[in-house]
């Protein structure tokens, strides 16, 4: 265990222990919700979008301190931007977790995930938040599952 590893530990506990836009915003016009069974992580996302752009979001739930740190990270990163800007980070940070890109210099702060690619159980966790942006964007009625 490197003492890099051991610092993205830190700002994941950091997270999940005192989770950013953990409520449900004032204004919310697209809800989604997602569960990951194999943890037993389950998030509601909250967003209150204006035309495309994310003009609030807030999440609410329980899970896992990897779950809960991205959702928590996740909702700092995309506040305020596009639909279009949110997806990309997303990619972004799919293809980190999976092992298809590098460490994810690009994607700032949410490289302390990088690690979880050799824990695949583990990326279930972290991209669950992700998932359920994605479907409150897309305006779907349905839960997510990561199964
Ligand atoms: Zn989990």
């Amino acid at each position: 265990m490197t003492e890099l590893n051991e610092l993205y530990q830190e700002v994941i506990l950091e997270h999940s222990k005192a989770p950013r836009n953990f409520r449900r915003p004032a204004t919310t016009n697209h809800t989604a919700e997602g569960y990951n069974p194999l943890c037993g992580d389950r998030y509601t996302v909250f967003l209150d979008l204006e035309g495309n752009a994310i003009r609030d979001i807030g999440f609410q739930g329980a899970g896992c301190a990897i779950s809960k740190a991205s959702a928590s990270m996740m909702t700092q990163l995309v506040k305020g931007k596009t639909k279009a800007e949110a997806e990309k980070l997303f990619e972004g940070f799919h293809r980190m977790v999976t092992g298809e890109a590098g460490n994810g210099d690009e994607l700032g702060k949410l490289a302390v995930f990088a690690g979880v690619r050799k824990f695949p159980a583990r990326v279930k966790c972290a991209t669950l938040a992700w998932h359920t942006l994605q479907s409150a964007l897309d305006g779907k009625q349905e839960a997510v599952s990561t199964e």
